[in-house]
């Protein structure tokens, strides 16, 4: 879990000059960029293969709208909250690095809808009087859905090196929690990301909006990132509709592309210690969300986890001893109550 810190050493970088669409002023980039904005006029400039550069039209940015210490506030404000977090982290973390970039996303409006089509598990009692049983069979079932996706894709390669950017699309771990080896979490304390609008709140790019924080240009290509998109709109449909019934057998999904747009987002990258460990978060610098964020898990959740599993053992052994043989149930409820006891000793000895 920390081991994710973003890696400061790179492969030395080669500048390259290029002449601005609109303004005609030089402009140097690194190699490898392909998304490159002008510092004169504001254009942002697109490399489409050998000698093609086209100017991105529908060019956006997302103002910022917090100061470092703000951000670390919102961090703090999120280290209270929810579940299954240390109830001390707020006053303990320290933060080691908190850093703020516009970074470049494609947001590819994509109208996506898929046929499903499987089976789902029935029972019912077949003969009659001392042939009576149960039957299980299964009966076909299919339907559709239809959904409306801003899907967003990192304009640029180096994804290892921002923490928690794929939670900014739906379906990945918003919330990752910390339990350090405790095996019994049953993943409390995980959450599950939500869509992020970027189009919400994004204004046609200026020179002005963008000067609060450092600009980062971007690598891909807005052809690859409408490729890209779909297919993770396809894979995220397919992951829905695993969810419709028992076992499905066929999946189609046909994906239109609307719109896409050039985005620069105003992002915050957080890292911070508590124990001896590292922590990373990562923050919208416009709507002020936490994105994404890691938590350790405080001995006391771990203990009320160990004391709920305890009791239903407890009560299950209850009801097994005074059905069946009550020696033999007692004697391992005490073994098993003594092995929890223990569990909590150990888990808040870790801590
Ligand atoms: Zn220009």
């Amino acid at each position: 879990m920390s081991e994710n810190i973003p890696a400061k050493a790179e492969t030395p970088e080669i500048t390259r000059t290029l002449k601005c669409t609109s303004c005609g002023a030089p402009i140097k980039y690194v190699e490898g960029e392909n998304l490159i904005s002008c510092f004169y006029c504001g254009t942002t400039n697109m490399l489409a293969g050998f000698d093609r550069i086209v100017k991105v039209e529908n060019h956006r940015i997302i103002p910022n709208e917090y100061t470092k210490s703000q951000i670390e506030q919102i961090c703090r404000d999120w280290m209270t909250k929810g579940f299954f977090k240390a109830a001390d982290l707020d006053e303990q973390a320290v933060f080691d690095t908190t850093e703020g970039f516009f970074l470049p996303f494609w947001v590819t409006t994509i109208e996506a809808r898929t046929f499903w089509a499987g089976l789902n598990k029935r029972e019912r009692w077949v003969g009659s009087a001392r042939s009576r049983r149960v039957d299980r069979y299964y009966v076909p079932v299919n339907g559709e859905f239809t959904q409306t996706l801003n899907w967003a894709i990192y304009a640029r390669q180096d994804t290892e090196r921002y923490f928690g950017l794929e939670a900014l699309n739906p379906g990945s771990h918003s919330v990752e929690a910390d339990w350090g080896g405790f095996v019994l979490n049953f993943g409390l304390g995980e959450q599950t990301s939500t869509q992020t609008d970027f189009r919400k709140g994004s204004q046609p790019f200026t020179l002005e909006l963008a000067k609060s924080l450092p600009i980062l240009n971007g690598q891909v290509i807005r052809e690859n990132a409408e490729t890209h998109s779909r297919n993770r709109v396809i894979e995220y449909h397919r992951s829905l509709a695993q969810r419709k019934c028992a076992r499905v057998t066929d999946v189609d999904t046909t994906t239109y592309v609307k719109e896409t747009q050039l985005i620069y987002v105003p992002l915050w990258f957080i890292t911070y210690r508590y124990k001896d460990k590292r922590y990373q978060m990562l923050v919208n610098g416009c709507s002020g969300e936490v994105e994404k964020g890691q938590a350790p898990v405080g001995k006391y959740d771990k203990a009320v986890v160990v004391s709920v599993v305890t009791a239903i053992l407890a009560v299950l052994f209850t009801v097994l001893a005074t059905k069946l043989d009550p020696q033999f149930f007692y004697g391992t409820g005490a073994s098993v109550a003594i092995a929890a006891l223990y569990w909590i000793y150990s888990a808040a000895k870790r801590d």
